[in-house]
């Protein structure tokens, strides 16, 4: 029996960063990961880093979320320095495009409401009109149908393969290990310790975290925690290589460091099923071209389907096991931009033996609200 201070269920970008941010405080940290052909957002993600319409009426997931964006820069030049890898992280500017006058009055309402529920400055964000957007893009042209964008100075964008592969260095690097094809089947707690027992062996530790994407609802009943989680398919295409043409990522539209430049991404319920459907994946091709008509001569190259891991409200979950002292569950749906709050806040916070009061906001006791008769 391998035993470690903490063992993680699961290594995708929310496991990892908190394997991470634990190890680098000095516990000794064992990852278990799953299968190869596991559902794995880690792996099949847009890479915006983005506060633009999260936590609407929750103000503490807004709060948490821009928490991660300030703590970014800091936390990529980290992971650099220790693993060499750059993580292609770029704070640029983050850009929602509008089709049409009601999208951009919408958009208008949304970052208004947004504002003022985090108490943010004026110039936090704001909305472009098409002359003050098309001149930002210089030389590329803005569809005929293009109102404006909104635009939030503090997103930016990064290459989530190149995250997570720098969190599992920068792990074992911090001493941590990760046991890959290792998926957990079974949790027992007996005399304040963990014993998770796998197809490769059975692990121990007086700490546990779930953090196992899809997976995760089915290990934490285990430990008397009842999380509603649901998959929710996006598809993302792929053009090939192209001259920088995009300054600044865009909610479905970005442009990465090779040149590739991203389209996504479809909101689809199809249970578990991560196969492509043109029929879905082509308004999304016809909305960027609308957006930016350069588009059309683009080749694409890929068309690729992710499952999102979504709460009902969509904002995450961080729980605690009542019955199972030092149990925790974590899930979200953006755990690319949260990653450094995971690696730095929620370690933190949740090293000394127990969440702090002031993540109870995100305990999912919130969705067992009593409906009106
Ligand atoms: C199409 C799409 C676009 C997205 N775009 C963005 C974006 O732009 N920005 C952003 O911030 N987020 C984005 N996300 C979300 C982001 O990818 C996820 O939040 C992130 O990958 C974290 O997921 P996770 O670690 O919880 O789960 P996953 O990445 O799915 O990892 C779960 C891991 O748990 C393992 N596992 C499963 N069962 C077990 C078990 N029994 N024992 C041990 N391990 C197990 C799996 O093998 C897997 O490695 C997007 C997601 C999708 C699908």
């Amino acid at each position: 029996m391998a035993s470690a201070d903490v063992l993680v269920l699961g290594g995708g970008t929310v496991g990892a960063a908190i394997a991470y941010g634990l190890a680098r405080r000095g516990a000794a940290v064992t990852v278990l990961d799953g299968a190869d052909d596991d559902a794995r957002a880690a792996r099949a993600n847009f890479g915006l880093v983005w506060s633009q319409s999260k936590g609407v009426g929750a103000p503490w997931y807004q709060r948490w979320t821009l928490d991660s964006l300030e703590r970014w820069p800091g936390f990529a030049a980290e992971l650099a320095e220790l693993t060499g890898i750059d993580l292609h992280y770029r704070r640029n500017g983050g850009l929602t495009y509008c089709l049409g006058d009601a999208e951009f009055d919408a958009r208008r309402t949304q970052m208004e409401r947004l504002r003022i529920q985090g108490g943010l400055p004026e110039d936090h964000a704001r909305m472009l009109d098409r002359a003050e957007l098309q001149s930002l893009l210089g030389r590329v042209r803005l569809g005929d149908r293009v109102t404006g964008a909104g635009l939030c100075p503090i997103d930016g964008h990064v290459d989530p393969l190149r995250l997570l592969k720098a969190l599992h260095a920068a792990l074992l690097r911090n001493g941590g290990t990760v046991q890959a094809a290792t998926p957990a089947r079974t949790i027992r707690f007996k005399g304040g310790s963990f014993t998770v027992d796998t197809p490769r062996g059975r692990f121990e530790a007086p700490r546990l975290v779930i953090a196992a994407g899809n997976g995760a609802s089915a290990l934490a009943e285990q430990v008397g925690l009842h999380v509603p989680i649901q998959p929710q398919r996006g598809q993302i295409l792929v053009t090939e290589r192209l001259q920088p043409m995009l300054p600044m990522a865009a909610s479905g539209l970005r442009q990465s460091e090779e040149g590739t430049v991203l389209i996504g991404a479809t909101k689809e319920d199809a249970g578990m099923d991560r196969g492509t459907v043109l029929a879905h994946a082509a308004p999304m091709a016809a909305r960027a071209i609308a957006t930016i008509p350069a588009l059309r001569e683009a080749r694409l190259v890929r068309n690729w389907a992710g499952l999102r891991i979504l709460t009902p409200d969509g904002n995450p979950v961080y729980a605690e096991s009542p019955q199972f002292p030092g149990a925790m569950l974590a899930t979200c749906h953006s755990g690319v931009t949260l990653a450094a709050v995971h690696a730095f806040d929620l370690a933190e916070a949740w090293a000394p033996g127990r969440l702090p009061d002031r993540f109870a906001p995100f305990h999912h006791r919130r969705f067992n609200v009593p409906q009106a008769a």
